[in-house]
């Protein structure tokens, strides 16, 4: 079909065409991916990263990795409550196709899970239940799942992949859950809700990780990590590690590791990886090297990620944001730009969408952000 429309156009340019210069066929990209079945998903999240911050990493650097991927959208990232999202909400909308209430994690229907409160008592809701996350499905049909993340492993974006919960704010029945739902890959921060020194209840989830496990807890560590056929765990900071200059490992060497372990995987694999670090500057109103900086890190962790997917060429590679925080600007003075915030918080603008490999070209165009969990699960139903 494509091939007919491209002969008509080149027919029907006969006269008055200025030909083009043959440099690289628009859209040739798209053409070879549709070619393979979706055998890997990669969801890469910048968390509160929107046009605005693009932008600052586009001046600092006019070579984005993210300017590699064919495919670009716009994505509404509104939540089932409210019309601005949290980082909750805004990933479980990608990990069930749902549209969550703030603060919940993958949970619904949204009428009755109510919006909850740091100290709300630790009990489910009436009615309200776990959506099924295609992590799970794909897990149940032989895939390999992994999670990445600059944050805490059961901080919201990550969790909303592999767990359920009423409320944020429960951080060690999540990490239970994370700990049960027997992961290849876990990369990140928050070992102290794992720990038995830590823990409230004193149960040693690590531990418990651990006796099945290639458990890493440093640089070093990760750095000498070759891959075998062992779940891959590592927890490298008790709490987040999203300041850049103090943080034990970089998420591109994470998301390395995370491909290397995955790709050993016979039958293909689902990944999210995450920084949370864009999204932390942003609410703390940093200067515009800080978030820069952060989304470059981020941007280079897509590189290793789109290395990958063009070595497989099966893999559905996917970058985007689960919303924008600062309501960031970028404001004429003179000849230069300066950095302007409207927000300490996040707010309703629109985040980019980058995507490369085989059937990329549906996640371009104006989207809401259900839309973009609804086709992932449909790509993974059909495993
Ligand atoms: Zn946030």
């Amino acid at each position: 079909m494509r091939k007919i429309i491209l002969f008509f156009v080149a027919l029907s340019c006969t006269a008055g065409c200025v030909p083009r210069a043959p440099e690289r066929e628009p859209g040739a990209e798209r053409e070879i991916t549709t070619e393979w079945e979706v055998r890997n998903i990669i969801l890469m999240i910048a968390d509160g990263a929107g046009v605005g911050a693009w932008t600052a990493a586009e001046y600092a650097n006019d070579q984005l990795a993210v300017k590699r991927m064919p495919v670009v959208g716009l994505v509404d990232t509104r939540s089932a409550l409210h019309k601005v999202t949290d980082s909750a909400a805004g990933a479980s909308v990608y990990a069930t196709g749902q549209r969550t209430v703030n603060r919940t994690i993958s949970v619904g229907p949204a009428p009755l899970c109510p919006f909850p409160q740091a100290n709300d008592p630790r009990e489910w809701p009436n009615g309200c239940e776990p959506l099924t996350t295609w992590f799970e499905i794909a897990r149940d049909r032989g895939r390999a799942t992994g999670l990445v993340t600059t944050t805490f492993v059961m901080d919201a974006t990550p969790a909303a992949f592999v767990a359920h919960s009423p409320s944020r704010y429960w951080p060690e029945e999540i990490a239970e859950q994370i700990a049960g739902f027997r992961l290849d890959v876990l990369l990140g921060g928050g070992a102290r809700y794992f720990s038995a020194d830590t823990r409230m209840d004193g149960r040693d989830v690590l531990g418990e990780m651990c006796e099945n496990a290639r458990c890493l807890a440093t640089a070093e560590e990760l750095n000498a990590y070759r891959p075998d056929q062992q779940p891959l765990v590592g927890l490298f900071a008790s709490g987040d590690m999203d300041e850049l200059e103090v943080r034990p490992v970089t998420l591109p060497a994470m998301v390395g590791a995370a491909l290397a372990r995955l790709d050993r995987h016979p039958s293909g694999f689902v990944a999210m990886f995450e920084t949370e670090a864009t999204d932390n500057s942003a609410h703390a109103n940093a200067p515009l090297e800080r978030v820069t900086a952060d989304l470059l890190e981020f941007d280079q962790a897509v590189a290793v990620a789109l290395e990958f997917a063009s070595r497989n060429p099966g893999t559905l590679l996917i970058v985007t944001a689960d919303h924008e925080t600062g309501g960031f600007s970028l404001a004429e003075t003179g000849n230069d730009f300066a950095l302007k915030y409207t927000t300490h918080g996040h707010s309703a603008a629109m985040v980019p969408l980058f995507a490369f490999g085989p059937q990329s070209e549906r996640f371009g165009g104006l989207r809401e952000n259900y839309e973009i969990g609804q086709m992932l699960m449909e790509i993974v139903r059909a495993w």
